[in-house]
């Protein structure tokens, strides 16, 4: 049986945790059929870590931003020079960026106004998005619909990373021109509350991710967690949906290229 072919739409490859092993778990994601992978800056230096990263690997696409828990002390400095990040070669997205409540690491004015610049340079470079939302849901779908209605793209505006919640929150996304991210805790016990919402999510919308070093598969807990355990992700939402995991993987693989335009 052929390899599945994956792509895995959010990881942290610039971390720490991968510092010894990089290039093993680079040819461990490869041989598990994740040959394409984003790797998502947080705040300035590892956004230019993912452009160099991206720059030294063909699997490899970087995603630049600033983070909700890191955006406290970012300055008008910082913000330019994601402008200029932006545009570096095989950037595909703007973020992670987004709203935090749960944390609350940085007050949420700062976060607004961080999110705020971050939809801006979206509409300049005509990238799509990658969000992070927790515990700030209503502000976000509020900020989202006002944003969306007034930019051009019809579809394809960006990715609410790390999705957890209703079916019905999940589909005012999807009606914004946004995709939904899915990664290993779909599988947690804690989700399984979730489950009907997830099965309801339509998988034309949605995209696998790892979220890497973090949120590791259910029989790797405790472990960091890396691309090349993006495989256990589809078998779950195989079962999940009640689909094979070989149409899993080719309807998100197609759904990551064309929101993130990799076949450009
Ligand atoms: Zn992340």
């Amino acid at each position: 049986m052929p390899i599945l072919e994956y792509i895995d739409t959010h990881a942290h490859l610039d971390m720490p945790e991968f510092d010894t092993d990089r290039q093993e778990i680079f040819r461990r994601a490869f041989e598990n059929g994740v040959k394409t992978i984003i790797t998502t800056g947080i705040d300035i230096l590892s956004s230019q870590k993912a452009i160099d990263m991206a720059a030294a690997n063909a699997s490899i696409y970087a995603a630049v931003g600033i983070h909700p828990q890191e955006c406290n002390g970012a300055t008008e400095a910082d913000f330019a020079r994601l402008d200029i990040l932006a545009d570096a070669d095989k950037v595909v997205a703007i973020g992670e960026c987004g709203l935090d409540y749960y944390r609350d690491y940085s007050p949420r004015h700062t976060q607004l106004e961080t999110f705020y610049n971050h939809l801006d340079l979206a509409d300049k470079s005509g990238l799509p998005l990658i969000i992070h939302c927790r515990q700030a849901e209503e502000d976000m779908l509020n900020i989202l619909s006002n944003w969306s209605a007034q930019s051009p793209a019809s579809e394809g505006k960006g990715v609410i990373h790390c999705f957890s919640g209703s079916a019905e929150t999940a589909l005012k996304y999807i009606n914004m021109g946004f995709y939904i991210g899915l990664g290993a805790y779909i599988g947690y016990p804690s989700s399984k509350k979730y489950r009907a919402d997830f099965a309801a999510i339509p998988l034309e919308c949605i995209v696998l991710e790892t979220d890497c070093p973090f949120l590791p598969p259910q029989s790797h807990r405790g472990e960091r967690n890396e691309p090349a355990y993006i495989p256990l992700t589809a078998a779950i939402l195989a079962e999940i949906k009640n689909l094979e995991p070989a149409e899993i993987a080719s309807v998100t693989t197609a759904n990551a290229r064309r929101l993130f335009h990799l076949d450009k």
